[in-house]
């Protein structure tokens, strides 16, 4: 239960619940949202996968991977065209896909009939963005910017809300609640990592926090899912970890899969290959078992 709290600008108090998020706070315990997205349910006892590469590189590259996540089980395919990349400078091999990447993007979703999430990162680019997602990501860079927040709420199309690394719970319900207030109630929120001063590799930058899993719970009746594969920025960390957020209760699993991973164009370290993600499924499907949920 949520509780008052002294140091109230760091997490939720009781009247933050009233006050600052009353369309994202639960109304009562058994309160959570259940929401059909392209055919797929949200909040339910189904654990929904989103699974595809970090950057839509090729054409070829996504036919091939919507593929094989597809045929091992994953619900959406996910993908950046439009990037938040760290540093400007990068080289051919590192260009963003963009509105080509959107076209790929889209024959994909429909030669392999999988439903799409993709990041939108301009306000200007919300038309075309629109014609292929079936849900918008909002990245963590943008999680608080809220004139653009308010603008992907207002194309009526679901949204995933990633968790900015710096932000608290408070900070990340309260961004949700611009969504909700324009009337959008397809609401996903995203853990991927949180920056802290022992992330334990040399390479990782930030720590999972799971915690932040049964805590969100506790107070919203959105839909949570995990991010393992941003999180930990270490392909031999992703299954533990994958399994790790399926038991702390997530909704939904986003998994970055690349055939060949070491050759990936962007965050090569992260994402895992066809037999793991297979294998993974699987084990996941294992562990919602014990929570009464299912992957499959
Ligand atoms: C992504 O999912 O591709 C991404 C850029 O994530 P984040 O905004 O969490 O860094
Ligand atoms: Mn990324």
């Amino acid at each position: 239960m949520a509780i008052e709290n002294k140091f109230p600008g760091k997490d939720v108090s009781l009247e933050d619940l009233k006050t600052k998020f009353p369309l994202v706070a639960k109304k009562n315990n058994n309160h959570k949202s259940c929401f059909d997205i392209s055919g797929v349910t949200f909040g339910s006892d189904l654990i929904p996968i989103f699974a595809g590469p970090n950057m839509v590189e090729s054409k070829e590259l996504i036919l091939d991977i919507a593929q094989n996540v597809k045929s091992s089980g994953a619900h959406f395919l996910r993908g950046g065209a439009f990037k938040p990349l760290t540093f400007p400078y990068r080289s051919d091999k590192y260009k963003e896909t963009r509105e080509s990447g959107i076209e790929w993007l889209k024959i994909a979703k429909n030669e392999i009939n999988i439903p799409v999430i993709t990041e939108v990162m301009e306000e200007k680019y919300l038309p075309l963005v629109c014609e292929v997602a079936d849900i918008l990501q909002i990245g963590s860079r943008n999680m608080q910017n809220y004139p653009f927040i308010t603008a992907c709420a207002k194309t009526g199309k679901p949204i995933m809300l990633k968790r900015h690394y710096g932000s608290s719970l408070r900070d990340w319900l309260g961004a949700a609640e611009y969504i909700l207030y324009e009337g959008n109630k397809n609401v996903i929120l995203c853990e991927r990592g949180v920056s802290v001063p022992h992330t334990h590799r040399e390479t990782s930058r930030f720590l999972l926090d799971l915690q932040v899993v049964p805590a969100a719970q506790e107070l919203t009746h959105l839909p949570i899912i995990v991010d393992p594969s941003h999180a930990t920025f270490w392909r031999p960390w992703v299954k533990s970890m994958a399994l790790a957020s399926v038991a702390s209760g997530a909704d939904g699993i986003m998994l970055e899969v690349h055939p060949d991973p070491p050759n990936a164009a962007v965050d090569p370290l992260q994402p895992i290959d066809y037999k793991e993600f297979s294998d993974l499924i699987s084990s996941m499907d294992a562990v919602a078992k014990t929570q009464e949920r299912k992957v499959k």
